[in-house]
Parts: C-alpha cells; sequence; structure tokens
C-alpha cells in the first residue's frame, strides 16, 4: 500500500544545530530529489549537493540521501536533506520541497506510513515515540526493546496459540456430533490454561513497561513546614523547590523530576494543605487537590516531632492513589530512621537518613521491579491485554459447560483484542489518536 502524496517536514529539533534534516516521503520524492539537487541520486548513496531554490540560487549546501522503496523507513522513496542545522536555512528548504509537490507532514505521519506499508508493526510504532520521549537510560532502553519487536514477538507468539484453538474450536462445531469428544479427547482445556497463563504473565511484564514509559507521579502533601520541598529536594537531589522557614510559602505546586533506578518519577510539591482565607493560598490548595487526583501515589510528609492525629491533611486521599507517609526530622526527635512499616518511612531531609529507605519503599508502593528485559508499554496494551484475559476467563468457564459455540466466541473475542495490540485489527481513530502525539517530522 503506498501513499498518493508526498509528505516533508523537517526531522531535526527546532532551533539551532550543527546539522539540519528535511525529510520527504512519497510517490514525487525521487523527481523533487532530482530538480533540487540538479542530480540523480544513487540509492544509499550519501553524496555532496548543492540545494536549489526556484530561481537556480544555491539555498543550502549538504548531503542527500536517497532511499529507494521499499527499502527505506515509510516503505516509500524517501530523501533526506542533511543542510545546515538553521531554522531559516531549513524552512528554505523545506518551502521549496512543497512548492515541487510535497505537502507538510501531519505528526507521526512517517511513522504512521511505515506501520501502514507493514514496515512496523503498531507496538513498534508507539516504540519509536516512546524512545524520543523517554525521560532515562531504562526507559530508553526499553522502547528500544519493543521497537526491535520484543513485546510484539510475545504476543504474536500468544496470537498464533490461540488461532490453533479457534481453528479447532470451530471445527469441533461444524460436527456437533463429535464435539463432546473433540474437546475431552484433546487437551484443549489445558492449551487454553496455557494461553491464560501467558496472557497473565505478559500482563506483568507489560505493566512493568507501562510504569516505565510513563514514569512516575508523586505527589508530596503535608501542613506547612513539615519539610515538603526539602524532601523534595533531597529526593530529586536538586535544589527545585525554595526553602523557607516562613509557614505557607510553597504557594504554587512545584515540580521536580529525576530517575529512581532507571524509572523515571515527576514529583509535585503542593502548598501546605491547611484551610486559609488568603486566595493565593487557597488557590494553592486547589492546585494541590487537582495533582492529587492525577498522581500515581501521594507522599504525605509529616513532623515526626508531632503526633498524627494533629498533623492530618485537610484534603481527602484519594482512595485510588497508594500514599506514603514520611515522618520527616527524625535528627530532631532522635528515633529510629528507616521503615516503620510497608507505608511510613521515618526520614531526615537534613541529613538525608532513611531515604535510601525511602526510594526502595517508593519502589514497592507503585510495584516497579523492572529488570534487564522490561519493554516498554502503554496503557491502551493493558487494556487490550485485560479484555483478552476476561473473554478467555468466559472461554474457560463456557468450555467447563461444554458450550462449544460460546468458547469459540470468546476466543474470538480474546483474538481480536491481542489483534489491536500489534495492530492486525485497528480503528482508523485508534489510529489518529496514537499519531497524532508524534512531533512532526517522525
Ligand atoms: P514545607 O513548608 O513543608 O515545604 O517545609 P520546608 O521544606 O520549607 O522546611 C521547613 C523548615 O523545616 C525549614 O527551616 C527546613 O530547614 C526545616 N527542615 C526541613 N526538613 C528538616 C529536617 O529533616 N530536620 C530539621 N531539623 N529541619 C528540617
Amino acid at each position: 500500500m503506498h501513499s498518493v502524496d508526498t509528505i516533508a517536514a523537517v526531522a531535526t529539533a527546532p532551533g539551532r544545530g550543527g546539522v539540519g534534516v528535511v525529510r520527504v516521503s512519497g510517490p514525487q520524492t525521487r523527481s523533487i530529489a532530482k530538480t533540487i539537487t540538479g542530480k540523480t541520486l544513487r540509492p544509499r548513496y550519501a553524496e555532496l549537493c548543492n540545494f536549489r531554490g526556484g530561481d537556480g540560487v544555491v539555498l543550502d549546501q549538504g548531503i542527500a540521501l536517497f532511499f529507494e522503496n521499499p527499502k527505506s523507513f515509510t516503505g516509500e522513496d524517501v530523501l533526506e536533506l542533511q543542510g545546515h542545522g538553521g531554522p531559516i536555512v531549513l524552512s528554505m528548504v523545506l518551502a521549496r520541497v512543497l512548492e515541487l509537490g510535497g505537502r507538510q507532514a501531519n505528526p507521526g505521519e512517517f511513522t504512521e506510513r511505515s506501520f501502514l506499508n507493514g514496515k512496523l508493526d503498531l507496538t513498534q510504532a508507539e516504540a519509536v515515540l516512546d524512545l524520543v520521549n523517554s525521560a532515562s537510560r531504562q526507559a530508553a532502553k526499553g522502547a528500544m526493546r519493543s521497537l526491535s519487536g520484543a513485546f510484539s514477538r510475545r504476543v504474536t507468539e500468544i496470537d498464533h496459540e490461540l488461532l490453533e484453538l479457534r481453528v479447532f474450536c470451530e471445527g469441533a462445531i461444524d460436527f456437533p456430533e463429535d464435539d463432546v469428544d473433540f474437546f475431552s479427547e484433546s487437551n484443549f482445556a489445558d492449551r487454553l490454561e496455557s494461553v491464560r497463563a501467558k496472557v497473565a504473565t505478559l500482563t506483568t511484564e507489560a505493566r512493568q513497561g507501562e510504569i516505565l514509559s510513563d514514569g512516575l507521579t508523586l505527589v508530596l502533601i503535608g501542613e506547612p513546614n513539615v519539610g515538603k520541598s526539602s524532601v523534595l529536594n533531597r529526593l530529586s537531589g536538586q535544589d527545585r523547590a525554595i526553602v523557607t522557614a516562613e509557614p505557607g510559602t510553597t504557594r504554587d505546586t512545584l515540580s521536580a523530576e529525576f530517575e529512581l533506578d532507571g524509572l523515571p518519577v515527576r514529583v509535585v510539591d503542593t502548598a501546605g494543605l491547611r484551610e486559609s482565607t488568603d486566595p493565593v493560598e487557597v488557590e494553592g490548595v486547589d492546585r494541590a487537590r487537582r495533582a492529587m487526583s492525577s498522581a500515581d501515589a501521594i507522599i504525605w510528609v509529616i513532623d515526626d516531632q508531632k503526633d498524627l492525629a494533629g498533623q492530618s491533611p485537610i484534603v481527602k486521599n484519594d482512595p485510588s492513589a497508594a500514599t506514603m507517609v514520611v515522618r520527616n526530622k527524625v535528627d530532631l526527635t532522635k528515633r529510629s530512621v528507616g521503615r516503620l512499616d510497608k507505608r511510613t518511612v521515618r526520614v531526615s531531609a537534613l541529613t538525608g537518613q532513611g531515604f535510601s529507605e525511602l526510594r526502595e519503599a517508593l519502589k514497592g508502593l507503585v510495584g516497579y521491579q523492572a529488570g534487564e528485559g522490561t519493554f516498554t508499554a502503554r496503557r491502551r496494551h493493558l487494556d487490550a491485554l485485560a479484555a483478552a484475559s476476561k473473554a478467555l476467563d468466559t472461554a474457560a468457564e463456557g468450555l467447563a459447560h461444554g458450550e462449544g459455540e460460546l468458547v469459540a466466541e470468546d476466543l474470538r473475542v480474546a483474538h481480536n483484542h491481542l489483534g489491536a495490540i500489534v495492530g492486525q485489527v485497528s480503528a482508523d481513530d485508534l489510529l489518529g489518536e496514537i499519531f497524532a502525539s508524534f512531533c512532526i517530522g517522525k
């Protein structure tokens, strides 16, 4: 499947750089290349050329690289004009390409064409974006694993087994007089169990992958002056938040980003949560509530010198988010440092005591234990796996009751959900949503 139009975009990041690339893909690429460079480019050869405007004036000089279809990223004819990395010169070269019949590419359109032309499946296409956006080395490695097919292969393996079961099941239904024997004499039930177990294992791994690619959002809450900003600075290892001794000075939400064993973490420091009539502070408390509703976990900082009852935050904890209680200022109380229970850690932001325990506890709280083989995954994948798993549960029930036709239907549903992960069956609006989040030129 090849597109009728030719797309073009500046593929390098905006701003000035050593090299800037204009990328072109589609049926007119060859003729555009010929006109701009004045040469018939040999595929896959780096050729030094002048890039000329309509009046013959040289706009830039650089390397032209031509990839002949289907051996290119998109599977179409692709041209890369690698010139000097200035925004004006790049826009002039791009304008010339558009003049010659190209059209400005939409975000993610090169990758979308790559998917549509069968060069990448959908999880791999998504991994392209995850790789570009990765916020830690571990996340980048995970995205690269997905891009090279680690996730897709696992899905495809289950997909094949499921297909065999479906074929078998449909056959059994076509010969109803035999179906009871069919199911009982074959190891159908065992094979179905094996598929269910594989889906469960893959779900566990994909969940790690999702945490890794999305990272964690933590929100710090607590009374003013308990040391929230200091805890944030300790965790992130930078002086991001302004720490002062005046209660209620952290009026806005501040955030810091850092890594927890390769896991990208974003911590939002909220305004001190207390009843107030000061409009600025009230606004800060509102923002804190909003931040909490989208957080993966909440860190509730309390002063170890005070008792818990006197320090309950005025917000109700979002029941969906896990909460970690951090008893700060242990240097003043001289109590035992570190983990008190699963959700409570005693620390000192001043001395740094208890922070390694806090980091471990935070990883435990969200269930992060990614290893070397972790690949990146997304919410969409987890939803599809959950839906497939549910259909397989129903299939197992149907099998127990000897209802062959229902089993066949449930297997079909499970199969479709698995297929949607790699893009075998994808609605156009899903594709639109996925590729729209890419940057232009990707
Ligand atoms: P926030 O209002 O909750 O963000 O609190 P801050 O981080 O601004 O800290 C309030 C005050 O407590 C500052 O004077 C900090 O230096 C002090 N503080 C914070 N953490 C500790 C700690 O662990 N030990 C001691 N002794 N003082 C601390």
